[in-house]
């Protein structure tokens, strides 16, 4: 018998290679939530103004057995293909609602909660008793929760999703445009969708090196200032991208200039450094 050495051939990289990165992900993508590869980051929200933390945005991380970190921008568009982005979004939801609840309790009276949604999980029928509920039994006010959606496919003509959408902020829930300026958010969001916030996409603020870049995010900020949304503006890596970003009048800012995406054991240190909070509360 062969079966010896087919075995072995069995197991050459060569052939390991046939098992794409793809397939690994997406069988491990279904074990993922149950075995507690999923984790929560934050990064803070900052006012332009009062450099005071406004909030923070949780962003997911899947820590795989063999892979190692994979970025949410590889496994997302994944999950939303294989629709485990709503079980994901669901524990998403919770994980963030409960974790800025303890943070409140704990005196951080100031912290709201962003939470990325996808436009898949505004299929799911219940998605809306679903945030109730967890705003419900986290006690987080309504106030508190902000949700940022980026698309990938044009929604402003789609019926059910603008319904949910004038639904959610009905009920105080906040309602942000991520990445905005990118790919397919365009001016027509602006007239039809009930937004609270826009999020300038990063590459405008990367931009800002020329004459032409800086007009842009001017221009972006005039038009979202007309219609009173809060500005926010993401990758802000320099201080001469604060500086220019505060004399055109942006409200928020986030970016690695303040604070990467952190661990939640992480944060208390990080208010302190950022001046927020002046000693460990509760030790
Ligand atoms: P996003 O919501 O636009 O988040 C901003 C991304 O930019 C994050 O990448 C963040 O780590 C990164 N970032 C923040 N500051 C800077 C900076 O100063 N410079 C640069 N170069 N990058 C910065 P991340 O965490 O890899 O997330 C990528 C995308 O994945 C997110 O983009 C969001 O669309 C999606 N995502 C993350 N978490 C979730 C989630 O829980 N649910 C859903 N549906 N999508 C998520
Ligand atoms: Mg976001
Ligand atoms: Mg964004
Ligand atoms: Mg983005």
């Amino acid at each position: 018998k062969d079966s010896g050495k087919d075995n072995f051939r069995f197991y050459t990289p060569s052939m390991n290679e046939v098992f794409s990165r793809h397939m690994l992900l997406e069988k491990g993508l279904r074990e993922a939530l149950k075995n507690n590869e999923l984790e929560l980051y934050y990064q803070p929200k900052i006012h332009i103004i009062t450099g005071q933390v406004v909030g923070f945005e949780a962003l997911i991380r899947w820590n795989h057995p063999y892979l190692g970190l994979v970025s949410p921008a590889e496994f997302i568009p994944l999950a939303e293909e294989t629709g485990l982005i709503i079980p994901i979004g669901k524990w998403v939801l919770r994980s963030a609602c409960l974790q800025a609840r303890i943070w409140q309790q704990q005196g951080y009276s100031f912290v709201k909660m962003a939470v990325n949604l996808s436009v898949v999980q505004f299929q799911d029928e219940g998605l809306i008793s679903e945030i109730i509920r967890v705003l419900a039994e986290t006690g987080l006010a309504h106030d508190s929760l902000e949700l940022e959606i980026t698309e990938g496919i044009s929604i402003d003509d789609n019926q059910s999703f603008l319904a949910k959408l004038i639904e959610l902020k009905a009920l105080g829930i906040r309602i942000s445009i991520d990445d905005f300026g990118k790919g397919y958010s365009s001016l027509s969001y602006l007239q039809k969708l009930p937004i609270d916030t826009l999020k300038i996409d990063k590459s405008f603020i990367q931009g800002m090196t020329s004459e032409k870049g800086i007009d842009l995010v001017e221009a972006i900020l005039t038009i979202g200032h007309q219609l009173n949304l809060t500005i926010v503006a993401e990758g802000v890596e320099e201080p001469s991208q604060l500086e220019m970003l505060r004399r055109l009048g942006c409200d928020e800012l986030q970016g690695y200039l303040f604070s990467k995406p952190i661990p939640a054991e992480a944060v208390e240190e990080k208010l302190i450094e950022l001046g927020q909070i002046k000693y460990l509360e509760h030790h």
